[in-house]
């Protein structure tokens, strides 16, 4: 009998174009591309406010602010997803090493790599590339707590 519960995460496709239409240079590269950002060139290193970081290729909600911490790395990083599945891993031996890569959940955008280094509970570091964030801020979302 086949599954029929729908997916929490419902999956966004788009080709290469419509990615290229729709993104800037810069988010392009990072999230269709695999690319990583300069370290500490994004603003989001140093971002304090509340609230959601959310995708910036499809929305999809990511990370609170409230798991953000200071890695000290020049990437905004984080102890943990909102969900298990708004992120997905992949193995990534690139660069001669072996890591785990981070895709948004739902477009596939890829974000960054997790690491084992991070603080407690998890003792995950979520390295995200700003470029590939999006922050909703807390006092102008609607009705996100
Ligand atoms: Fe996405």
């Amino acid at each position: 009998m086949a599954d029929t519960s729908p997916p929490k995460v419902q999956k966004i496709q788009k080709t290469d174009a419509e990615w290229r239409k729709e993104l800037t240079p810069e988010q392009y590269y990072i999230t269709r591309q695999h690319g990583t950002e300069r370290p500490f060139s994004s603003p989001l290193n140093v971002e304090k406010r509340e609230g959601m970081y959310v995708c910036v290729a499809c929305g999809n909600p990511l990370f609170k602010s409230d798991t953000k911490y200071e890695s000290g790395s020049g990437w905004p990083s984080f102890w943990q997803p909102i969900s298990p599945d708004a992120v997905t891993e992949h193995e990534d031996s690139s660069m001669l090493m072996h890591r785990i890569e981070i895709r948004c959940g739902q477009c596939d955008a890829h974000l960054g790599h997790v690491f084992p280094d991070g603080p407690q509970p998890t003792g995950l570091r979520y390295c995200m590339n700003g470029t590939a964030l999006k922050l909703m801020p807390k006092d102008e979302a609607s009705g996100d707590k």
